[in-house]
């Protein structure tokens, strides 16, 4: 790309009308549609418009802007532009704070007025989650609509939203597009270009080198990602409504006897959950849960945040998309009888939960048999570690003779040369050959943060080894007292 002087400082003239930006007045495309820009896609089209990189813009003209609004608001750690690409600008189009300030710095740097509208911000006080992508995921189809007549193409917001898995318009699947060029035909990393809709690898507009293709969408998934492609047209009348409008049409609508019992069985919800929400002013609802709403009764998610129901004929019946969570009952006798049959087994807590479907907290309702489990389980734990240590002094005790033999002195690359084995650091076997060096006098011999930590029982069992290969080697090494502490 081509690169021009960095346009910081704006055009200062008395003669205008209009107070010149830093950035180009260029809107996102399809504003206030269901195919509205996202931000970021809005960000590296802007970048594109000036032939500047979106790193020298991001690093060097929008700290600057920032700089001269407002910051009164809270005083952000960060420069802006901080990771801004991570998660393919994650945090430029959600609708948390961070959004909320690339919304007034862009605002600021081009003139533009109402770039909520790219981001999911209308939404805010409506739902809760994590409701946007990681990734670009692209409809192919509209991309090649795009480029007619030359055109370019560009990341639409409804693409991120994370209940969207299908373009409303070609009913197929969005993609994550891998490139199908060779490595030898991809661009150097300097000739790239960022940009929504085109190949980060080899710049080709449109994913036209891709490798997979879209597959059809299922008629659920299709009229859920219509539901929302109208709520983003509708965004700003939404955020206008405000969600106690909503709330306030639900409850109207549920006021018929066994409606909301009913509503909330087939939209795969709790009555208790459904009807909290519709009393309590600033509850929020999870997008796919008022999705499965709307499924439910076939109701428009659009009107519905606006406060209206909308019922159109012949509409409704789909089944929820969201797994209902069930809540089994526990069977305590068999929980009980699966507690004795461990103690005779010799299962830990773990297990019998785990065989059992159960956590563990249930299995304390069964005190007197969870108390003997477990110590019994912590009896069986000593016992193994305890024939580990024995088997670890056993194999450098060995060792040690072995060497005495061969008279040559117990260090590591002697031992190697054994041919028994190597001994892995932090092992129990490391700990027992460093203070076994140390018993057997070599002052030469470093003691291991591990050994440092082994027990009394331990440090005693060695000690006896000791004595016992001193007896054995008539040796002129010197004993050094061992202490336990
Ligand atoms: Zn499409
Ligand atoms: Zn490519």
């Amino acid at each position: 790309m081509r690169e021009k002087p960095i346009p910081v400082e704006p055009l200062q003239s008395p003669t205008m009308a209009v107070q010149a930006t830093v950035l180009y007045h260029l809107a996102p495309r399809g504003a206030s549609t269901g195919d509205v820009e996202s931000l970021f896609s809005h960000l590296l089209s802007v970048c594109h418009a000036h032939h500047l990189s979106p790193r020298q813009v991001v690093d060097r003209v929008l700290p600057v802007v920032e700089r001269r609004i407002d910051t009164t608001i809270y005083t952000p750690r960060y420069q802006i532009g901080w990771g801004w690409d991570k998660h393919a600008g994650l945090d430029l189009v959600g609708m948390h704070r961070s959004a909320e300030r690339w919304v007034r710095v862009m605002e600021a740097a081009t003139g533009l007025k109402g770039l909520r509208c790219a981001t999911l911000l209308p939404l805010q006080e409506f739902t809760t989650g994590n409701l946007i992508t990681d990734e670009e995921r692209v409809c192919t189809d509209c991309l090649d609509v795009d480029m007619i007549d030359g055109g370019l193409p560009y990341g639409r917001l409804l693409w991120r939203m994370r209940p969207v898995n299908c373009c409303p318009i070609h009913r197929k699947r969005l993609i994550v597009p891998e490139c199908g060029r060779s490595p030898r035909d991809s661009k150097p990393e300097y000739e790239r270009i960022r940009f929504s809709g085109v190949c980060s690898k080899c710049c080709s507009i449109g994913h036209r080198c891709r490798r997979n293709q879209a597959e059809a969408a299922t008629d659920a998934e299709v009229w859920r990602a219509e539901q929302c492609r109208q709520v983003l047209a509708a965004s700003s009348a939404i955020e206008t409504a405000g969600p106690e409008a909503m709330r306030a049409a639900m409850r109207e609508y549920c006021a018929p006897r066994g409606t909301a019992c009913s509503l909330a069985h087939r939209s795969g919800m709790h009555k208790s959950v459904l009807s909290e929400w519709m009393r309590t002013p600033g509850m929020r609802m999870s997008l796919d849960q008022l999705l499965d709403i709307c499924a439910a009764d076939g109701l428009e998610l659009a009107e519905l945040m606006q406060g209206r129901v909308e019922h159109p004929a012949g509409a409704g019946g789909l089944a929820p998309a969201r797994e209902r969570r069930q809540a089994k009952r526990v069977d305590h006798d068999a929980v009980q009888q699966a507690l004795i049959g461990a103690l005779a087994e010799g299962l830990s807590l773990t297990e019998v939960a785990r065989a059992q479907r159960v956590d563990i907290k249930t299995l304390t309702r069964h005190r007197d048999l969870y108390v003997q489990v477990r110590a019994a389980a912590a009896a069986r734990r000593a016992q193994e570690e305890e024939a580990r240590h024995l088997a670890a002094i056993d194999k450098v005790e060995g060792m040690a003779r072995e060497l005495a033999k061969r008279g040559r002195r117990l260090t590591p690359r002697n031992a190697q040369g054994l041919g028994v084995g190597g001994i892995m650091p932090s092992s129990a076997e490391a700990a027992v050959f460093s203070l076994m060096r140390f018993g057997l006098g070599d002052r030469s011999a470093r003691l291991s943060a591990s050994a440092t930590r082994l027990g009394h029982r331990f440090i005693l069992r060695i000690n006896e080894s000791i004595v016992r290969l001193r007896a054995e080697i008539e040796g002129d090494q010197l004993q050094l007292p061992l202490s336990p502490d």
